[in-house]
């Protein structure tokens, strides 16, 4: 990445469009919602094409001029690599889809999640803007991107976990040096303690949509799959939705990408995918409200997607109903289900928040919700190994190693 002036021209509230000055740091709005980056897309039009941006190699920073950082030299490279698309040929004769069925795997990307994406950028500004702690309330995956994309940027960073998250998750954190700590909670409880923090300790808070930079990293799973997909867009886009940000950055992405050009008007059916235990998307999306009530007693296995109230909740349902999406829940049994389908017929592991986008769009298959021959996208936002899985392997007897002759179809039976 060499050197360059950023195309950004302003943020933005979300929610009112006042506008705030670039290269400084922001949190929310004065108002107290999400601000987004704007930039001057004709300039980036003028200054690239998409096809010298295809050829540059690695990950998402190849598109440089879509992100905010100034000076290279803040870019912290941890390998980020382009997700594979991986079609799975088994569902796909299964329900006799005679489209296409392609997990986007984010399990590839640094720490095991595409957390990485906007942490990556949240960190390169953050050093950027001189700031020297960070903290954050994390279900496991967006606490570990921090610390270790932090740590190797020489900042200090904090994060605060629902004592219930994943153990493995507590510890990549630990270990990739962030001060990490567990409440009686859930995410929104975190991000209390990080609210009341921050003042005196000193953080630069990165919880999710209260920074403008995240998002801007999460978009480029948008742009990486128009790339991938020659430029085109799919049918239907199944996103495992916690906070929302991977999908109010996707549809901002498209809208970027028109404006340059660089697609056409063509969008994918966004779909909102949330566990039953914990849907307060979904409850909004069946109302028809703005906003969503937060939800009591969140209880899933998919804990990335345990988050009862979302700051971004109005930029999510927008971003569905104009794609002419929908939002809806699945059970955790149908994610466990599609986990172990996924893994034993197309080898490939997904962590339960993928499942549960595979769950959704068979669900979706079945309600005639969506066609046989369209092109689905199901996003695995992180690395199946992650998450605990079923106790498998059967031990067999002592006598085996005593290199006699034996049975083979006694001894190992139907298994
Ligand atoms: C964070 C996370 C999500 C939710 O992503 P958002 O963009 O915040 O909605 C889904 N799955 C996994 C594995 C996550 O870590």
């Amino acid at each position: 990445m060499t050197d360059h002036a950023t195309f950004v021209t302003h943020l933005e509230c979300s929610m009112t469009g006042t506008k705030y000055e670039a290269d400084r740091l922001h949190n929310l709005s004065a108002e107290g919602w999400p601000l987004l980056l704007r930039y001057d897309l004709d300039g980036v039009a003028r200054a690239v094409t998409r096809a010298e941006v295809a050829g540059r190699r690695g990950g998402f920073w190849k598109y440089r001029e879509l992100l905010p950082v100034r000076n290279a030299d803040n870019v912290i490279d941890l390998g980020e690599v382009v997700t594979p698309l991986i079609r799975l040929h088994a569902s796909e004769r299964e329900h006799g889809v005679s489209g296409e069925v392609l997990v986007k795997d984010e399990g590839r990307l640094p720490t095991g999640s595409f957390k990485a994406r906007g942490l990556a950028l949240a960190v390169a500004m953050a050093r950027e803007l001189g700031v020297q702690s960070m903290a954050m309330p994390s279900n496991g995956n967006a606490g570990a991107a921090l610390a270790a994309y932090a740590s190797r940027a020489g900042i200090e960073s904090y994060v605060f976990c629902p004592a219930d998250t994943p153990p493995i998750n507590l510890q990549e954190i630990a270990l990739q040096g962030a001060h990490v700590f567990c409440i009686d909670g859930l995410i929104d409880d975190c991000g209390r303690l990080v609210r009341e923090g921050a003042p005196s300790m000193g953080w630069f808070d990165v919880s999710t949509l209260k920074e403008p930079y995240r998002i801007e990293g999460k978009k480029t799973m948008g742009i990486e799959l128009a790339e991938q997909l020659g430029w085109t867009l799919p049918d239907v886009i199944f996103y495992p939705t916690g906070g929302g940000t991977g999908l109010i950055g996707m549809w901002k992405a498209f809208a970027e990408l028109e404006h340059m050009g660089w697609i056409g008007s063509q969008r994918p059916r966004m779909v909102a995918v949330q566990a039953s235990g914990c849907a307060p998307m979904v409850r909004a999306w069946e109302e028809g409200a703005v906003h969503a009530r937060r939800w009591e007693h969140a209880a899933t296995v998919a804990a990335g997607i345990r988050v009862p109230a979302a700051i971004g909740d109005f930029l999510i349902l927008r971003a569905v109903r104009e794609s002419g999406g929908y939002a809806v829940a699945v059970e955790d049994e149908a994610i466990d289900a599609a986990r172990a389908r996924a893994a034993s017929r197309d080898g490939l592991l997904l962590c339960p928040e993928g499942a549960a986008t595979l769950a959704a769009y068979e669900q979706g298959l079945a309600a005639g919700q969506v066609g046989r021959d369209e092109r689905v996208v199901l996003f695995n936002c992180g690395s199946g190994l992650k998450y605990p899985m079923p106790d498998a392997a059967r031990h067999l007897p002592d006598s085996v190693t005593d290199g006699q002759p034996r049975d083979w179809a006694a001894l190992l039976g139907d298994g």
